[in-house]
């Protein structure tokens, strides 16, 4: 009985034991700009943690708030995988009281085979690791002198395939809170050998045919990819329909296969920044920043470079618009899916309001988004409707005023 066992948990590994992490996201706008994202790893100590130190650093937040300036909690993550074993995160707490701004990171790293969590000292060369700390703090951080390099404490590392991060706490070095304190030194100086899982392939992008002539919208999902992303992509396809997906930067890599599968069907990828931050708040160095690594991070993942943006909590100028070649795409019917829990209300909600060349919003992060655009796919469908991309829509409009 026990074989048997064995033989089909086997099985069943050769057909998907690799256990696919996930992203949650909370995405709030009420009495405050809420975004936070982190990933769930399958791996029950390491996502207790992380779920303890989420759920912590939220309460913590709620408590902060006040009248007089909106605040800003934005929590976004780094997620590495390496020798298939390996599990770096890096989550980054940004919050804006409306004054003033904190950063503050706060690492993991597992080790999936020994389900713990790894010791510096088991993974590298404790001494070589604290000469090469310190030589490279006294280049990069003047202020930081002899006393001052006698008590520096690592305070918590991240791995990628080419460095180990290393970060300190900021007062310990004398500096603004509001600044990461972190060096990066070379792995291959510390003899560590990690190869990235992360995949990097291309794909092949599919133009769709247009009839000007026929009713169309363009149904929109923000703030995914998530694990609900491949079920509306599946009825997508079934319904020959296509949408646009607003996607945050920071979940490109690990929603990479979701995201080829996106574009090759023929949808549309747009520009929702790389982690979800209020953008208006933001200087203009910042936002082209913030933008450009949205776009190149998308591009090399997918091979789709994206042409429009839509800004987080619909929050923009002008000004801050001229700063980058995207269109700006707001909507016309919301389906209020963030409000609504019952589907009925949510596609009720978007049947009666929609007109021919609307833009819909909804997001791809809720399961009752799955269902309700489904039904409203179909009913529209009955009525005459086909669904096509925003960039479609855009050229289709061009096509109609000619
Ligand atoms: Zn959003």
């Amino acid at each position: 009985m026990k074989k048997l066992l064995l033989i089909f948990t086997i099985l069943i590994c050769l057909t998907g034991c690799t256990k696919e992490t996930e992203v949650r996201t909370i995405i709030e706008n009420n009495n405050a700009y809420v975004s936070i994202n982190y990933p769930i790893t399958k791996n029950k100590k390491l996502d207790i943690e992380i779920k303890k130190h989420i759920d912590k650093t939220y309460n913590m937040f709620q408590n902060t708030y006040n009248d007089s300036n909106i605040p800003e909690l934005n929590i976004s993550y780094k997620y590495k995988l390496l020798n298939n074993n390996f599990i770096s995160i890096n989550l980054n707490t940004f919050k804006n009281d409306g004054i003033n701004t904190s950063n503050v990171i706060t690492t993991f790293n597992y080790d999936i085979k020994n389900k713990d969590f790894i010791k510096l000292e088991s993974l590298l060369d404790i001494n070589k690791l604290n000469y090469l700390m310190k030589k490279e703090i006294l280049q990069k951080y003047k202020s930081c002198t002899a006393t001052c390099l006698k008590n520096l404490k690592i305070k918590s590392y991240f791995l990628d395939e080419n460095n180990i991060t290393l970060f300190f706490n900021s007062k310990d070095l004398n500096i603004d809170s509001s600044k990461i304190i972190s060096i990066e030194i070379p792995n291959k100086k510390l003899d560590l050998s990690l190869k990235s899982n992360n995949k990097n392939p291309t794909i092949q992008i599919k133009n769709n045919k247009l009839n000007p002539t026929n009713k169309v919208v363009a149904l929109t999902f923000d703030d995914g990819p998530s694990k609900y992303t491949d079920k509306i992509l599946k009825i997508l396809e079934k319904e020959d329909a296509k949408a646009t997906f607003f996607i945050v930067g920071n979940k490109v890599e690990l929603y990479n296969e979701t995201l080829l599968k996106m574009v090759s069907n023929g949808n549309e990828i747009g520009n929702h920044s790389f982690d979800h931050k209020l953008l208006t708040r933001l200087t203009d160095e910042e936002f082209k920043n913030d933008i450009k690594k949205t776009q190149e991070t998308i591009f090399e993942n997918t091979g789709f470079m994206p042409k429009l943006i839509r800004p987080t909590y619909g929050g923009y100028n002008d000004k801050l618009m001229s700063n980058v070649d995207l269109k700006l795409t707001l909507w016309d019917v919301d389906a209020s899916d963030w409000k609504y829990k019952s589907e009925r209300r949510i596609v009720n909600n978007v049947v009666k309001n929609v007109n021919d060349g609307d833009i819909i919003l909804m997001h791809d992060i809720f399961n009752r988004s799955v269902g309700s655009a489904e039904k409203i796919i179909k009913t529209l469908k009955k009525e005459g409707y086909s669904f096509v991309t925003v960039s479609e829509l855009n050229k289709i409009k061009e096509k109609r005023k000619n």
